[in-house]
């Protein structure tokens, strides 16, 4: 029975006019849709369904929510009166009664919805206006005469000048021209993730019987996307991998034996590793004793602990004679990470026999370094010396550490600190410098806090595996965050303030998100440190930090916060990521409500480093909705992941990825936010599979469906067969 059912390739194949009453005209229509063929038509989903089981009379439509409606369009009118032109009126009608539609800057509305005589579907958040109700440029669709208790709405273009009943229609006859559809997810992986039938799926997607229906069969469809996905991605990877060479390191962190610098390390630290910390460093250790490169996101909420999982990856690396490099974005942080890699090596020796020069008899220090831009010259050429002949193990830099005429004795790891953080540009150059020159490609470690939806994005399609820390190191309590949005609210953030610094504490106060200029950004944080120094603080040490400071400037402002000279640290967002005072307990943000949801959150993570408890304030003003929401957000939580869809929401779909509009490869139903249980169940089921089957030769459905989908070079270079 299998050889009648119908592969994807076959429907791509099959141009939209093979189906009867499709003429040249319908066919240019579709095409501004993207809809080419059979399979382009099935996968355009509907962007909303009408449950008539759901619909609320429009009299009843509550003011504040967002409420899909039906009725019908009556007395549609273009308001003309002076100031308000462009302005098109119109009522939507039901048995019930009515409520007011107003368009504004929408004028052709006046003539499109005068022409309509069916059913439509409203769509919008009602409001009261003047004690009416109304909808403000609602979206609106021609339901028409379908039938069915759920109806389907598909996302439409002006311009197509196709409706979605029209689009039903034509899904409804390829649905059944089609019949019964190949299912290459093998069924054993179905059975185990109770997905439905492929057929049953697509079928459901357009024409459900229930909205749950529907919701599982969206499930199926988008794990068949996140699969195929994760099947290329796994090629690429042993693509890539049978195509480099990597370095063996000797690992054995926590066993006797070889491992000396490493155990002996451990042995030291005043506290004990997390269990989440343990599991990252053992996937590390792991990876990094195979030929194969490491290519590694260790993923870890702000303060849960990374930089020592990163310094033991590097120990790792130099116990098995080899350098190790941490790239850090900021030259603040790259400092930081020099002091506290410094204070943690304090009596760490590398052995005699694991050493690659021999400068003197015996063990020696490990010799830890930092370079900036900022270094000079002479101190660069120097470095440039030690890192060449081997007697530099560990560096710590900015991308200054990227540029041309840095060349390692042996590059064994390369560790990306707040990897989102880089740019784009400086991310290739970082490629390159990896995998340029030299005959082995040293294994990578980026990490990143949890997750920005770019993070998630990178462990979809950048081909990355994935270790999480998925808890804070014992003792530490949640940090206690508050909105201030009123006067009182905000002189009471401010004596709080005062109160830690009298019990010996110290606060930050980051101000000043002007993001078009450094200048600009430099004159208000001086005139607010100014500002707080005279009025606020005047009996406090208050220190000051912004990026159009020098290093010099700079490390001293921190150094200075740091050994606890200074009780308040006025500065920008060049503090956000990775600073690390245990002493400070207060983080006040002023203007809260400009900064992003990650970025509060970063800023935020500041503090509740030490023994004290914490506190945030988020300085906002009440009337920015959208800010008071992201301010209100880091109130209600403190978790990451939580936090990260929040900010999903207030951005709106469809801004996550900026690769949505690529085409047929894309994921159209699946979301790597909202699906990242599917994301990782996907990972799993593709290498498991192409564990028994690394070409797919066994899988010859599942290939000429990924040969469709993915028609770029690589990917039919990877499937030739
Ligand atoms: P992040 O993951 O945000 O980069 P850090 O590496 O800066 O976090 O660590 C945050 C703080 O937690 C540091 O002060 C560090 O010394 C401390 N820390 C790290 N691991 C542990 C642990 N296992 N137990 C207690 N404290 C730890
Ligand atoms: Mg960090």
């Amino acid at each position: 029975m299998t050889g009648t059912r119908v592969g994807v390739e076959e429907l791509v194949a099959r141009r939209l006019d093979s189906l009867a009453r499709v003429g040249a005209k319908r066919v240019g229509a579709f095409e501004e849709l993207e809809i080419f063929n059979l399979w382009d038509l099935i996968t355009y989903f509907p962007r909303r369904y009408l449950d008539r089981s759901k619909l609320v009379p429009v009299t009843e439509a509550v003011p504040g929510e967002q409420v899909l409606l039906l009725g019908r369009i009556r007395n549609v009118a273009a308001l003309r009166s002076r100031g308000r032109a462009g302005v098109v009126e119109a009522s939507l009608v039901d048995e019930s009664g009515s409520i007011r539609l107003t368009f504004f800057h929408q004028p052709y509305r006046s003539k499109q919805l005068s022409a309509i005589n069916d059913e439509v579907a409203v769509f919008g958040r009602v409001e009261l206006f003047r004690h009416r109700r109304q909808m403000v440029n609602p979206i609106v669709d021609v339901v028409g005469d379908q039938t069915g208790r759920v109806v389907p709405i598909y996302p439409l273009r002006e311009r197509a000048g196709v409706s979605s009943r029209e689009i039903a229609r034509l899904v409804r006859t390829a649905l059944s021209e089609a019949g019964e559809f190949a299912d290459p997810i093998p069924p054993i992986v179905r059975g185990e993730l109770e997905l439905i039938g492929r057929t049953d799926a697509l079928t459901a997607m357009h024409f459900p019987d229930t909205m749950d229906h529907q919701r599982q069969a969206r499930r199926r469809i988008a794990f068949d996307e996140l699969f195929r996905l994760q099947v290329i991605l796994g090629l690429l990877r042993e693509a890539r991998d049978a195509a480099s060479v990597g370095i063996v390191h000797d690992v054995a962190p926590f066993g006797p034996g070889s491992a000396h610098l490493v155990s002996g390390f451990l042995g030291r630290l005043p506290y004990a590793l997390t269990g989440g910390q343990r599991k990252a460093i053992e996937a590390i250790a792991s990876d990094m004793s195979l030929v194969r490169p490491m290519h590694r996101l260790l993923q870890g909420d702000v303060g849960s602990g990374k930089t020592l999982v990163a310094l033991v990856a590097m120990l790792l690396s130099v116990q098995s004679g080899h350098q190790a490099v941490l790239l850090a974005p900021t030259e603040v942080l790259a400092e930081q990470h020099f002091q506290s890699l410094t204070a943690l090596l304090k009596g760490a020796a590398l052995p005699e026999h694991r050493q690659e020069v021999l400068f003197h008899e015996g063990d020696r220090p490990v010799a830890v370094r930092v370079i900036t831009g900022s270094v000079s010259a002479t101190r660069r050429r120097q470095l440039l010396v030690e890192l060449a002949n081997g007697s530099v193990d560990l560096i710590v830099g900015t991308h200054a550490l990227l540029s041309e005429g840095v060349n390692f004795r042996s590059l064994g790891l390369l560790v990306v600190d707040e990897q989102h953080r880089f740019g784009v540009e400086q991310r290739s150059l970082l490629r390159d410098r990896v995998e340029g020159d030299q005959g082995t490609v040293p294994d990578t470690l980026v990490m990143t806090a949890t997750p920005i939806p770019r993070t998630a994005a990178m462990t979809v399609y950048g081909d990355l595996d994935l270790s999480v820390i998925d808890e804070l190191p014992p003792g530490r309590s949640p940090i206690v965050t508050k909105a201030a949005m009123t006067p009182t609210e905000i002189d009471e953030a401010f004596r709080h303030a005062g109160n830690e610094i009298a019990q010996g504490r110290q606060v930050y106060v980051v101000c000043s998100l002007v993001e078009e200029s450094l200048k600009l950004q430099a004159v208000s944080v001086t005139a607010e440190f100014e500002r707080l120094q005279g009025e606020v603080f005047p009996h406090s040490s208050v220190g000051l930090l912004h990026g159009r400071m020098s290093s010099r400037e700079k490390e001293e402002a921190m150094v200075a916060f740091r050994e606890g000279r200074t009780d308040v640290l006025v500065a920008t967002t060049v503090i956000e990521v990775g600073v690390d005072v245990p002493n400070a307990t207060m983080m006040l943000i002023e203007d809260a409500g400009r900064f992003g949801i990650a970025q509060l959150h970063q800023l935020r993570g500041r503090v509740g480093r030490g023994a004290h408890r914490s506190y945030c304030y988020l300085i906002g003003e009440a009337e920015a909705e959208i800010g008071r929401r992201r301010i209100q957000a880091l109130v209600d939580s403190s978790d990451g992941f939580a936090l990260a869809e929040v900010d999903l929401e207030l951005r709106g779909e469809g801004t996550v990825l900026g690769s949505r509009q690529a085409g047929r490869s894309d994921l159209r139903v699946a979301s790597i936010m909202v699906d990242r249980d599917l994301v990782e169940e996907a990972r799993h089921h593709a290498r498991e599979l192409l564990k028994q089957d690394s070409t797919l030769g066994r899988h010859p459905r599942l290939a000429a469906e990924l040969r469709v989908i993915f028609d770029d070079d690589e990917v039919a270079f990877l499937l030739r067969g």
